[in-house]
């Protein structure tokens, strides 16, 4: 992707390549890179290098810690964190709540949290998917009531990623069932995952990891100055927080690290001194997905090309094209991997397949590969 980049922006990215290797310590990018599961304290320790180095939230306004950067600028961040191998900082915390509190929090929200925030002190989890409210999130029937000074939630969420990990949730919660459209009676509420009444129930993935779960609502009082923006103007701070998330799925550095990965895999001799790159089949994928990277580096670059980081969001459709091609390349450079451990370095394919199951996921969260389709579809008939 040089060529698309101006020498200033290879000098930025290249400085940041190595900032990255020296802040970060080898061991952890080694088994983040490798797919192994990682401890929440290996997430923290990242973000907080990262954050001391003013490298966790440049996209925030400067009075957070932003760094007032361009979007390619932006790109190139989350690029070079994911070739490295970095734990990314975490999503639920510098792409969705910390934004949505700049963006609409109250004064005394943004003082108490977003620093905070910023530095993974508090550790937040999202709360939107429900039983009966994936694609059709509007549907969630998870009740706010308000009751004096508080909210009173009962429900429940699902697919709650990192629960068992999270200090808070930020929630989608019903305040008017009897609103004229669904959208119009939601709520954004910031609840205290130690508040009495909620509980945490782990789903375990085709990977074997915990990574999602339930959490369950019942008669958890909020205090109302948890509200986020109005009553029942929940679904403008949902829109604005699942645009912000739709960007950063495409996963462009993680292609980039896992097909590295996959040519050394290729070169290397395996049993017998057969190497896979001799297979016409295997070297065929491996020269495909180089291709499918190099268009969807290129698509990215120039979707961002002149945009403020901010502007992300509004880059909708391009976002979605973004999200199916890396999301599906995602999947295919992990299938790839898995096929050549299991033939060159059998001793690796045990992390081959977890990294293979865990990304049967990309497809689906973010808004589903299939949702996108519909929205470019509908995009391009005019309907
Ligand atoms: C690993 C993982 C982590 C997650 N983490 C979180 C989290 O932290 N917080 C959170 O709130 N949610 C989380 N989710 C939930 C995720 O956002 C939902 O799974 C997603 O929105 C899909 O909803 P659903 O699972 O209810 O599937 P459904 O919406 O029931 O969809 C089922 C199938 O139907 C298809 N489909 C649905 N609608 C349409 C349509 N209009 N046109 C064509 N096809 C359609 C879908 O593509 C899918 O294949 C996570 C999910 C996964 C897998």
């Amino acid at each position: 992707m040089d060529h698309l980049l101006t020498a200033d922006e290879r000098a930025f990215r290249d400085e940041l390549a190595a900032t990255l290797r020296r802040i970060v310590p080898a061991d952890l990018r080694d088994r983040n890179a490798a797919d192994r599961e990682l401890a929440r304290d290996d997430f923290v320790a990242a973000q907080k290098a990262l954050h001391a180095a003013g490298l966790a939230v440049p996209h925030w306004p400067a009075e957070w810690g932003g760094r007032g950067w361009t979007a390619t600028q932006r790109f190139l961040w989350m690029h070079e964190i994911q070739v490295a191998g970095v734990p990314q900082p975490l999503p639920f915390n510098v792409d969705m709540i910390g934004p949505v509190l700049c963006a609409f929090g109250s004064g005394a929200q943004k003082a108490r949290f977003l620093p905070a925030t910023a530095a993974l002190d508090i550790w937040w989890c999202q709360g939107f998917s429900e039983p009966g409210a994936g694609s059709d999130l509007a549907g969630l029937s998870t009740r706010a009531v308000r009751d004096g000074d508080a909210y009173v939630v009962d429900g429940q969420k699902t697919w709650t990623s990192y629960a068992q990990h999270a200090d808070w949730i930020f929630a989608l919660v019903r305040t008017d069932p009897a609103a004229p459209r669904k959208q119009m009676g939601i709520s954004f509420l910031l609840i205290d995952m130690g508040t009495p009444g909620i509980s945490v129930r782990p789903i375990r993935t085709a990977d074997g990891r915990h990574e999602v779960n339930e959490v369950f609502f019942d008669s958890v009082r909020v205090p109302a100055a948890n509200l986020v923006g109005a009553e029942n103007r929940g679904w403008d701070v949902a829109k604005f927080l699942l645009a912000n998330e739709r960007h950063a799925i495409a996963g462009v550095g993680l292609c980039r690290l896992r097909l590295g990965r996959a040519a050394a895999l290729m070169a290397a001799p395996g049993p017998g001194g057969r190497r896979a790159a001799d297979e016409p089949a295997l070297a065929g994928r491996l020269a495909r997905h180089e291709a499918d990277l190099a268009a969807l580096e290129t698509l990215q670059l120039l979707a961002l090309k002149g945009l403020p980081a901010g502007a992300f969001g509004a880059a909708e459709h391009a976002a979605s094209v973004l999200k199916i091609r890396g999301t599906e390349l995602q999947q295919a450079t992990t299938e790839l991997l898995l096929d050549l451990a299991v033939r060159v370095r059998p001793e690796a394919a045990d992390d081959a397949a977890r990294g293979y199951f865990s990304m049967r996921k990309v497809s689906i969260y973010g808004g589903s590969n299939e949702v996108q389709r519909e929205i470019l579809a509908k995009a391009a008939l005019g309907v």
